[in-house]
């Protein structure tokens, strides 16, 4: 597909998505950047679901950047073990909330550049915090954005900082954190992973999938 068609199809996904979630928010519960740094770390591999019924809990018992640098790696484990990959997770935030204090000054930086060189920090992690939290337009692709932009045929690419960028390329900027918010949001209501409910998605009209799967 040119260039042209995948950005006119872009604009008819974020025409319905807008009517279907006007809404759409990120789901993971903070207060504050370090609070969201956390619970993204914690989400890899697992829903905001899960990761909220902890979250609380453990921003209770280590209250800043600094008690989760200074806790026990073992018993850090224990804490967010519920949330899988528990052994990296628990290393990740003490060494990334130490970095943080060493090299900015304790604050969560706002930047792409120095977001990814924190541990434990990729793409993903750093689009949540730059998008949800400091309000500049981050595309987030987590799972459901990789499952449905490919579906909907927005990219052919699987490799997330491919599909990234071609979503920055056909989605306009003011619009990044809101499409990624709402087409995940879709994804959980409607394109599902096993059975995407296709009779019921606004959107089947522009879908490759749906368009493959009624020509075959
Ligand atoms: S038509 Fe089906 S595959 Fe396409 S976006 Fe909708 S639910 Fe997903």
């Amino acid at each position: 597909m040119n260039p042209q068609d995948v950005k006119k199809k872009a604009r008819k996904v974020l025409q319905f998505l807008k009517k279907a979630y006007p809404d759409a928010k990120c789901h993971l519960v903070f207060k504050s950047a370090s609070e969201l740094l956390i619970g993204s770390i914690l989400s890899a591999q697992c829903t905001d679901k899960r990761v909220n019924m902890i979250t609380p809990g453990l921003f209770e018992k280590y209250p800043d950047l600094r008690a989760f640098s200074c806790a026990s790696e073992e018993e850090l484990q224990n804490d967010v073990r519920s949330t899988g990959f528990y052994r990296n997770k628990a290393k990740a935030i003490i060494n990334c909330s130490s970095e943080i204090i060493q090299k900015h000054k304790g604050k969560v930086p706002c930047e792409m550049e120095e977001l990814v060189k924190l541990p434990g920090v990729g793409r993903k992690t750093a689009n949540v915090i730059i998008g949800n939290y400091f309000r500049k337009p981050g595309i987030i692709v987590d799972t459901h954005i990789m499952r449905l932009s490919r579906r909907l045929g927005l990219t052919s690419n699987s490799d997330p900082v491919k599909i990234e960028f071609d979503l920055r390329r056909c989605i306009p900027e003011k619009d990044w954190t809101f499409f990624s918010n709402s087409l995940g949001d879709h994804g959980r209501n409607v394109c599902k992973a096993r059975k995407p409910m296709c009779s019921k998605c606004g959107i089947s009209h522009v879908c490759l999938y749906f368009e493959e799967l009624y020509a075959s």
